[in-house]
């Protein structure tokens, strides 16, 4: 019998009318570690009403004592850092270390939220007519949702969950089904940390979980980082439902290396970009544009990087790249290994060549080059390790093939030139750009979100953005006469 993970509602652990699994596989060696219920509607019904039992005090508590919990959560989840990285690299697969990147900048937002009570000081103006005063500040929407891909299963929460509860939120989060663990554990260390019952509850579930939360009276808003159809889904049915929504779909992101550029510099940070995390990451480049004579250089500096990668199993020390999260993923990844090169695109680095023992779901570091906007292993989201180059012989050409995506969440420059810098900074209609930085992922305090199909909303996640999503305005117009004052029926103006 494999280990049930449950849910966790109202501070209990619970099996509720779960009765579907879904497996959870160990991704490094093929076999299933673990079930994960898979929640009916009305498991959603109860976390919801938990979440909202538990509002009215928590959105009650002052913003000193919410900005204590957070500050005791953040020190829970740093001295669990390792536990909860194993956590991750055993469900997701990927490397240790690479886990621990993802807990550390999780960790910045939760940092982040510590400072509430700053980033909730309202605005106050004197005397804006004659013995009238007009402020302004913010109060918590209610109960929010999370929904959350398996790429990053601690990290992309918590981009979500300490701003949702610091601004006086409840949170039901329900976290992919293919890596659930992390966010029980959490749970565990929001208890510890003394969070009140019912103000952060995990459900785990499949469509059914998330049509039951969009679709849910007594949600208010609804936070989703996924694929682009999804996100696409979530947003049109969460607000056609009147909820407020922010969602962040995927990414096919480009870098452009320009001839000036320190190429060895450029390829070591592209393979990094490119196969960091086994390519399974939204940032992560899966198409390096070479402007002019730099192809030839780079595709051969790439290659030679991309081999030397060593690929093993996430918790074995030394591994650098682990395997896919799936089955599903392993056989997608590889039929496009054969579309491409059907298509007539080089395969440089054929990642079928990397060998692990066993029955993980491996491939290798993968190369294309010669690569055409038109074919599919350009035109998809592979999210696997595959890096594919597009050769240019001008940056204007470089920014019209990024600008004629229709993903658009992150894009790198590696050039010597501020002047190309600049140029691409402006006119790339992307949201978030490196130059010199491949994966360009704000800290924290800024916000995180991509344009076109790969955000849906219009709120960016965390930083003062996700300060906003989480939170309504009031604003509040004051007077306080020493005696009556005549009024006439025309519309108010200041005097
Ligand atoms: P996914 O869209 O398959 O799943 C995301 C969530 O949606 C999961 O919780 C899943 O249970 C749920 N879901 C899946 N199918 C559904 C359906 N038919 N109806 C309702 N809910 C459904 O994404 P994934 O494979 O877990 O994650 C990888 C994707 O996420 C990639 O496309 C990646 O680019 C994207 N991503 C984007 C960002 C970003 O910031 N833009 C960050 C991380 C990941």
């Amino acid at each position: 019998m494999h280990p049930i993970i449950r849910h966790r509602i109202g501070g209990r652990e619970t099996t509720g009318h779960s009765t579907r699994t879904a497996p959870v596989w160990n991704p490094a060696t093929g076999e299933r570690q673990a079930a994960v219920l898979l929640a009916e509607p009305a498991d959603v019904d109860a976390a919801v009403q938990a979440a909202r039992s538990a509002l009215p005090d928590w959105a009650d508590t002052s913003v000193m004592r919410r900005a204590r919990l957070m500050f005791a959560f953040r020190t829970l989840v740093e001295k669990h850092l390792d536990e909860l990285a194993r956590i991750v690299s055993a469900e997701h697969g990927k490397v240790f270390e690479d886990a621990k990147g993802e807990l550390v900048r999780g960790l910045e937002v939760i940092d982040f939220a510590c400072g509430i009570p700053h980033l909730l000081k309202g605005e106050y103006s004197d005397q804006v007519s004659t013995g009238v005063d007009l402020f302004s500040f913010r109060q918590p929407l209610g109960v929010c949702a999370g929904i959350t891909p398996f790429n990053f299963p601690a990290m992309v929460p918590m981009w979500m969950h300490p701003i949702a509860i610091a601004t006086g939120n409840t949170f039901v989060l329900k976290p992919s089904e293919r890596d659930p663990s992390a966010a029980g554990f959490v749970a565990e260390l929001y208890a510890e940390a003394g969070l009140p019952d019912g103000v952060f509850n995990v459900v785990h579930g499949d469509k059914v979980a998330v049509d039951a939360l969009l679709d849910h009276p007594d949600v208010a808003a609804v936070s989703f980082v996924g694929s682009t159809p999804i996100a696409r889904y979530v947003h049109e049915r969460a607000t056609a439902n009147g909820k407020r929504v922010q969602a962040l779909g995927g990414a096919k992101n480009h870098a452009v290396v320009l001839p000036d550029a320190d190429l060895e510099n450029a390829a070591e940070h592209l393979v990094s970009a490119a196969y960091g995390s086994a390519g399974q990451r939204c940032m992560a480049i899966s198409v390096a544009v070479a402007v002019g004579d730099v192809a030839e250089p780079l595709v051969k500096l790439i290659g030679e990087k991309a081999r030397a990668i060593k690929v093993g199993p996430g918790l074995t020390p030394g591994s650098e790249m682990g395997p896919v999260v799936s089955p599903e993923a392993l056989e997608r990844v590889k039929g496009y290994l054969d579309a491409g090169t059907a298509a007539g695109a080089e395969l440089v680095v054929d990642g079928r060549d990397s060998t692990v023992d066993g029955d993980g779901f491996f491939v290798g570091p993968t190369l294309f080059d010669g690569v055409t906007p038109e074919m599919s292993v350009y035109r998809d989201e592979i999210f696997g390790p595959v890096l594919a180059v597009v050769r240019v012989d001008s940056l204007t050409e470089a920014i019209d093939l990024i600008n004629a995506s229709e993903w658009a969440n992150g894009t790198a420059i590696f050039t010597g030139s501020g002047r190309s810098a600049r140029q691409f900074q402006r006119s790339v209609q992307v949201g978030m750009i490196g130059v010199n930085v491949p994966i360009p992922v704000p800290m924290a305090f800024y916000s995180f979100g991509g344009w076109k199909q790969s955000l849906f909303g219009a709120h960016h996640m965390h930083g003062p953005e996700g300060v906003a999503f989480y939170t309504r305005a009031k604003a509040v117009t004051s007077r306080w006469p020493e005696s009556p004052e005549a009024a006439s029926l025309h519309f108010p103006t200041a005097v």
